[in-house]
């Protein structure tokens, strides 16, 4: 096999069939996004209600110990009220009375933290509910567009092959050598143009000054040439 115009035309053909590949394969990407979208929501959302729980945690224990000082506050105010039934002496009596005032007091602040910090629990506890809901809801869509994308990534993969397939045939009919020139120069720029064209006395792609003794060679399929620069596969002008 020699190379001809028919050679670069062939590996043109390949280069589109490429960005065709490159189609289809950001439509895979684009569906995989919707998962990882999802899966972030329901990261955040996991790791927002470990935090949840640990405040929860945290003002169960608090609660807990409220609560036993409270009983216990409450008992010496039980007994205090007892023993001013039976105080002896006025002053008796009213260090009692002021023991009672003041425990009291303490009482009705204390039974009112409590019932704050309970609200508070209730609060997070509706906050860790909802929570749940979602990553539940969440899990059941996941599940949903996990099939959807699935389905899309087989059909969108059957296209591929079919390119693959094309591309494989029509790389027969091409030259080894130039089809191995082109090959380096794809593993660089597959989806990004691998075949560039002399123009003026520059690389068509970047630009890049190329001397007139290689444009004329390539024309006359002598020579394999590159780009300096941006290292593109050299086509003849009317390939
Ligand atoms: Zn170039």
């Amino acid at each position: 096999m020699t190379i001809n115009l028919q050679s670069y035309s062939l590996l043109r053909e390949i280069q589109s069939l490429d960005v065709s590949i490159k189609k289809h394969m950001d439509r895979i990407e684009a569906e995989k996004l919707r998962l990882d979208q999802i899966n972030r929501m329901r990261s955040t959302r996991t790791g927002e209600k470990e935090e949840l729980l640990k405040s929860l945690e945290e003002l169960s224990d608090t609660t807990a110990a409220k609560e036993k000082e409270l009983f216990t506050l409450d008992s010496n105010l039980k007994q205090a009220k007892t023993n001013l039934s039976s105080a002896a002496t006025n002053t008796q009596m009213e260090a009692l009375e002021k023991q009672i005032r003041e425990s009291s007091v303490q009482v009705d602040a204390l039974e009112e933290e409590i019932l704050n910090l309970l609200t508070n629990s209730e609060e997070i506890e509706s906050a860790v509910n909802e929570h749940d809901e979602f990553l539940q809801g969440s899990l059941e869509t996941l599940e949903v567009i996990k099939k959807e994308v699935n389905d899309i990534q087989k059909v969108e993969q059957l296209e591929i092959d079919k390119y693959h397939e094309r591309i494989e045939r029509v790389s027969q009919n091409i030259p080894e050598n130039l089809f191995k020139s082109f090959q380096l120069a794809r593993t660089k720029h597959r989806f990004n143009n691998p075949i560039t064209k002399i123009k003026g006395n520059s690389c068509s792609m970047c630009r890049f000054i190329l001397d007139s003794q290689t444009s004329s060679l390539v024309e006359l399929f002598k020579t394999i040439e590159f780009c300096g620069q941006c290292e593109r596969l050299i086509a003849p002008l009317e390939a």
